[in-house]
């Protein structure tokens, strides 16, 4: 009988406080953790803005929301690139994405572009020009689809190398019409992952 209540003792007492000493020994693991944390993840949400259209073409924002605010976040985190720009989308139709391209390329910077075979007609000037300047253009083989959308900078440098990806190509009706997500990250845990699988891609496809 004694030794039960013992164990009575050991369980309603003792235990109770062990228990608690080391959740909370985990709870301060994870927001030292949390704390030390260097990484950024900024979400974007885009949704049905044609009331924008001249906003983004006149490049002047209303509010938060307009799309305009957008693409200069966008066009801001590509100008940023000090070292390389890689780039693998289904379509890239902004003007201003373009224009960013190019005076990075003027800079020093590489700039690479995957493009889907199938959208190449359809940016056919714009990506002439790109070539004329010695940006390269590469797409894959058909029967296909190159439906990634995303956007890294600076891969090889791990201090500052950084990308954005969701479900918006860089089109009008990516930034006005759809329902799209854009997600933009310095998380090198997730650049290594996308540039790996960006120069797998590169080393396969053909230069248009
Ligand atoms: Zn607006």
């Amino acid at each position: 009988m004694q030794t039960f209540s013992k164990l009575l003792y050991v369980c309603f007492t003792i235990a109770p406080i062990i228990f608690a000493y080391f959740v909370k020994i985990k709870k301060k693991e994870s927001i030292k953790l949390y704390g030390q944390e260097k990484y950024y993840y900024k979400n974007i949400f885009l949704f049905y803005t044609q009331s924008c259209r001249d906003h983004l073409i006149k490049l002047k924002p209303c509010d938060n929301n307009c799309p305009q605010n957008h693409l200069i976040l966008l066009t801001n985190f590509i100008a940023t690139a000090k070292q390389s720009i890689s780039i693998c989308v289904l379509t890239l139709q902004l003007f201003n994405i373009f224009e960013e391209l190019i005076k990075a390329h003027h800079k020093g910077v590489e700039v690479k572009i995957i493009m889907d075979r199938e959208m190449i007609g359809v940016n056919s000037p714009k990506l002439q020009k790109l070539g004329r300047i010695g940006i390269p253009v590469k797409t894959q083989g058909e029967n296909s689809c190159i439906h990634h959308k995303f956007c890294i900078v600076d891969e090889d440098d791990k201090a500052s190398a950084k990308m954005f990806f969701g479900s918006m190509n860089f089109t009008l009706n990516g930034m006005l019409s759809n329902y799209e997500h854009i997600t933009l990250t310095n998380d090198y845990r997730i650049t290594e992952k996308f540039t790996k699988e960006f120069n797998a891609l590169w080393k396969e496809f053909e230069l248009i």
